[in-house]
């Protein structure tokens, strides 16, 4: 049988009607800058952010302009500088290398394991090689994060979440983010909240959010945030931090709030696709799912799976005739870097070491998108491909 799976990847839902309704407000008024607030009004952008602080049980929260601008911020607010190195995990997305790079930092690259999380004994090993770790839950894997932070903690090092792909995950019931000094997030179309662009981040530690909050360009008028630090920590602040505009606007927040809201429905929604998909493959000859710590609640909106030591011609075949049959997979193998890329060694103005254990998974790693748009039946039309194809295309 050669059926066709006919669904669209990145087909996301929806806007919700009720944010279309909160967009078009903030166009009839026409104030959709965030400090263009009228007399007794909070603005949606403080509004959002005093939501995400308490979604997230985090003292302080702001929203900024994108997930890489986040990630920036946190790296200056931290107190990087040019020339430093920061410790990140050598499988994530460009944009994360990409920050360290922005402000002339070094991305310090640490192995990946099978579970496609940040190898715990390479960090040990590099851990007093830098004074921060950016570490990037990517593909919504989250490594023993009380392991991570007793190593960091040994070390001093500051930790800094990218939540990218674990906005509404959880490790031990605590929210991802909430482990590190700052979690980073990012709204872009293809995250868990979508406002086409958008970024947000949390902390507990007041100096470090003003310091944001500054960089971000609140001008003065920081006092017009609702999930900001007291007017006195931005005193001594305010004459030394340089402002680096990259501010969320209402008009993107109007559309966050609503998303938001329903953002725990829809991690059920993820998770119960995953769990559907990862069912109808497990057991596949050749195919190693990724294992996750009972202690993780993740958020599956995105599927990885291994075909571990396949050369590379059975990986293009299998990845050809899957596409064949309207799967489309993301190979992480491909020698050239094709649409979001994310092998560390594509990143060559980081000059990056080889690391022979990554190497090996990213070899063998395909990962495909799970948009809401795609039924419980969807799910099982893919897997039965996959199944099929990986059956075909298996090396002897
Ligand atoms: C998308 C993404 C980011 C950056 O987000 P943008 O909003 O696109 O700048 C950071 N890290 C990871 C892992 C991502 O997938």
């Amino acid at each position: 049988m050669t059926d066709r799976f006919d669904g669209n990847f990145t087909q996301q839902e929806p806007i919700p009607d009720e944010a279309i309704a909160a967009a078009l407000e903030v166009m009839q008024h026409g104030r959709l800058h965030r400090y263009n607030t009228a007399a007794g009004e909070a603005g949606e952008t403080a509004l959002l952010e005093q939501e995400f602080a308490r979604f997230t049980g985090a003292k302080y929260c702001l929203a900024v302009a994108s997930g890489g601008y986040a990630l920036a911020t946190a790296l200056r607010a931290v107190g990087v500088k040019p020339g430093d190195p920061v410790l990140t995990n050598a499988f994530t997305l460009a944009p994360v290398p990409g920050a360290i790079a922005s402000i002339g930092a070094k991305p310090v690259f640490v192995e990946v394991t099978e579970a496609l999380t940040i190898d715990l004994e390479d960090l040990a090993a590099k851990a007093d090689q830098a004074r921060v770790l950016l570490l990037s839950h990517m593909r919504g894997h989250i490594c023993d994060m009380d392991r991570v932070m007793e190593i960091a903690d040994a070390a001093g090092l500051i930790v800094i979440e990218d939540c990218a792909h674990t906005m509404g995950a959880e490790w031990r019931g605590v929210p991802s983010g909430r482990h590190g000094r700052i979690g980073c997030y990012s709204t872009q179309t293809y995250k868990h909240l979508n406002s086409g662009e958008g970024g947000l981040m949390i902390s507990d530690d007041a100096e470090t959010i003003a310091r944001a909050i500054l960089l971000s360009g609140s001008y003065m008028l920081y006092e017009r945030h609702l999930a900001s630090p007291p007017a006195e920590i931005f005193e001594a602040l305010r004459y030394e931090t340089p402002n680096i505009s990259g501010r969320m606007d209402n008009l993107r927040a109007a559309l966050l709030r609503p998303q938001l809201a329903r953002l725990p429905r829809q991690v059920c929604a993820w998770n119960a696709r995953y769990a559907r998909l990862e069912a109808e493959l497990d057991g596949t000859d050749g195919v190693t799912l990724i294992a996750r710590p009972e202690a993780a609640l993740p958020v599956g909106s995105s599927f990885q799976f291994l075909l571990l030591d396949w050369p590379a011609v059975a990986m293009e075949r299998f990845v050809a005739a899957c596409s064949a049959r309207g799967v489309d997979l993301k190979w992480f193998g491909a020698a050239q870097p094709i649409a979001f890329t994310s092998r560390y060694d594509h990143w060559r103005y980081a000059a990056p070491e080889p690391l022979p254990r990554t190497d090996r998974i990213l070899a063998g790693l395909l990962d495909l998108r799970l948009p809401l748009t795609f039924s419980l039946d969807d799910c099982d039309t893919i897997a039965r491909i996959l199944r099929e194809e990986v059956g075909a295309a298996r090396p002897d």
